[in-house]
């Protein structure tokens, strides 16, 4: 993948019962629930998860443990990326 990344918006839950604003596949695309308030914050957050991000959140290694973090589990506005979201991310468009 170099540049493109499907993307769909949709007003129907991703995981029924969880409350998921959105979902990714590395590589394969990326759905945003907009009745679960998702926003550019999320949007940013899914493109870590295309661009393989790696964090150091113990349960779950895709996300890191920090809340301030966009990598954080659940994003939120106000959060920002870090270094490996940074380098992941323009490798994308390289
Ligand atoms: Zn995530």
């Amino acid at each position: 993948m170099r540049g493109e990344i499907p993307i769909i918006v949709t007003s129907s839950p991703i995981e029924p019962g969880k409350g998921a604003m959105g979902r990714s596949w590395e590589g394969r695309g990326t759905v945003l629930d907009l009745d679960q308030r998702a926003d550019s914050t999320n949007l940013s957050h899914e493109l870590g998860h295309q661009a393989g991000y790696v964090g150091n959140d113990p349960i779950d290694p895709s996300h890191s443990s920090d809340s301030a973090n966009l990598m954080f589990r659940m994003p939120f506005p106000g959060q920002t990326p870090d270094r490996p979201w940074c380098e992941k991310v323009a490798a994308l468009f390289k």
